[in-house]
């Protein structure tokens, strides 16, 4: 019997047995609520069905101050973390310069800041094609195009509902249109670039493909809208290290399409709004996560872990002036459990994660040290593919699925105690998870002998 097949198993067995009783205070944790948990929101969200996916539960999930520590709905403005301590659970301990683009991993390596593309990958040697992955990255291109993602909004406003329940409606929509979670940010300042580099759309009219062109953009919230990466894929990169590559492509796709769709509705309502995907970024995405309560940095560098679909997700974001009640940064205990966790640094196969015990400030902030040039190197030309994802699919938080174990381990791994903590990993190695050979998938995205 596989092991997802037992547990599914052991879960009705247990069911049968009245042994869920015994777990029902910790399936009935109160599901993590998009917004801010005043008054006053509770009753827009007792009026309003969201079409969140069901089933979600087990992290006991708590909200912190938001960036800034304190919101003026009446004088919205982006967060100066300069002026913070700490956003959400990560410290602040120097001053944080806002970057430019060009100093990004992937345009560091396609710039040749790394070193010849051409010396790199004579090093890495033949490299695997693939021609699903290739059609992926394909369909988001069209929308990376200026037309797509900004424009003019429209010149008279329409009447909008107050903050609040604008801000519901917009995760309405987000999630009727197939998104797995949705969050309403401050924008933090330094989350966006100074410059941004010639899009593709640019270097077709032109521009050198190292020309930078400087942003504005003053809008005060940030809309995140994240899209599950499936698991399934990601279990590819167990053995091959590339399968997450189709995952993060698919999800990459529907939240970019998305962030255009909602960008488009908002400036149809007259106001500002702008879309940011993985064609076309005008900032950094992971302090955005984090301001809109969407999850944790983890262990894993700039990666933020969610409660619930842990690194399987891939997000774009939409900056706007449009009145929305911003959600709080929130704590599920990502801080102490990746200290005792460590699985990602120990399976990464480039050994570009940090195993130490102790943080180090990285450009004003407090993290784990990734080296962020053996991992793109690694990425942009290992021999199996274009992409690795080892890291997300062997972390204890993404490997989840519905079922009754998986949420009493969500909740124990948010209690941030040490000893539980242990136990949790070494069960997470017990059963295997991240170990998995996905044989079952292997020409799923493929074609009859292909032969992977
Ligand atoms: S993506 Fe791969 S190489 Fe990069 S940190 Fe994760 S496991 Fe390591
Ligand atoms: S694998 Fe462990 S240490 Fe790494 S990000 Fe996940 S929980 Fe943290």
């Amino acid at each position: 019997m596989q092991r997802r097949d037992f547990l599914k198993f052991a879960g009705s067995a247990a069911a049968a047995m009245g042994t869920m009783a015994a777990a029902a205070p910790l399936l009935s944790v109160k599901p993590l609520l998009a917004t801010t948990d005043s008054a006053y929101e509770s009753s827009i969200l007792a009026q309003k069905l969201v079409y969140r996916p069901d089933g979600w539960g087990g992290a006991k999930v708590r909200y912190l101050d938001y960036p800034g520590g304190s919101f003026d709905i009446n004088n919205p403005r982006q967060a100066d973390l300069n002026q913070c301590q700490s956003l959400g659970t990560s410290k602040i301990v120097g001053n944080i310069k806002q970057i430019r683009e060009i100093q990004s991993g992937f345009k560091q390596y396609d710039l040749g800041f790394y070193g010849k593309l051409e010396d790199l990958r004579a090093a890495a040697g033949p490299q695997y094609y693939s021609p699903m992955g290739n059609a992926l990255v394909f369909g988001l291109r069209p929308f990376g195009t200026e037309a797509y993602v900004d424009g003019e909004p429209r010149a008279e406003k329409l009447p909008i509902p107050e903050p609040a329940t604008m801000s519901r409606h917009i995760k309405d929509i987000a999630f009727y249109m197939g998104a797995d979670d949705c969050g309403i940010g401050i924008l933090p300042k330094q989350a966006l670039y100074t410059h941004q580099v010639a899009t593709s759309e640019a270097v077709a009219k032109g521009a050198q493909p190292s020309d930078e062109f400087e942003i504005e953009n003053d809008h005060p919230y940030a809309i995140a809208i994240l899209y599950n990466q499936d698991f399934r894929t990601g279990t590819m990169a167990s053995d091959g290290y590339d399968g997450g590559t189709y995952g993060a492509r698919r999800a990459y796709f529907h939240c970019g399409t998305v962030a255009c769709i909602i960008a488009n509705y908002i400036r149809n309502l007259g106001y500002r709004a702008r879309a940011h995907h993985n064609n076309n970024y005008q900032l950094v995405v992971t302090p955005v996560l984090i301001a809109a309560g969407m999850g944790e940095l983890s262990r894993v560098g700039d990666c933020v872990l969610h409660p619930y679909l842990g690194f399987n997700y891939k997000a774009a974001v939409v900056t706007t002036d449009m009145p929305l009640m911003p959600d709080k940064p929130i704590d599920f205990g990502v801080q102490s459990f990746c200290k005792t966790c460590k699985k990602c640094a120990v399976e990464c196969p480039s050994q570009s994660i940090s195993s130490s015990d102790t943080q180090e400030e990285y450009n004003g902030y407090m993290k784990y040290k990734l080296d962020y040039k053996t991992c793109t190197i690694f990425r942009r030309t290992q021999p199996q593919g274009y992409g690795c994802g080892r890291c997300a699919v062997v972390c204890p938080w993404s490997s989840k699925e519905p079922s009754w174990f998986h949420t009493m381990a969500s909740y124990l791994s948010s209690m941030k105690n040490e000893a539980v903590n242990r136990v949790i990993a070494n069960m997470d190695d017990v059963f295997g998870y991240g170990t998995e050979v996905a044989t079952e998938y292997k020409s799923w995205l493929g074609y009859p002998g292909m032969g992977r």
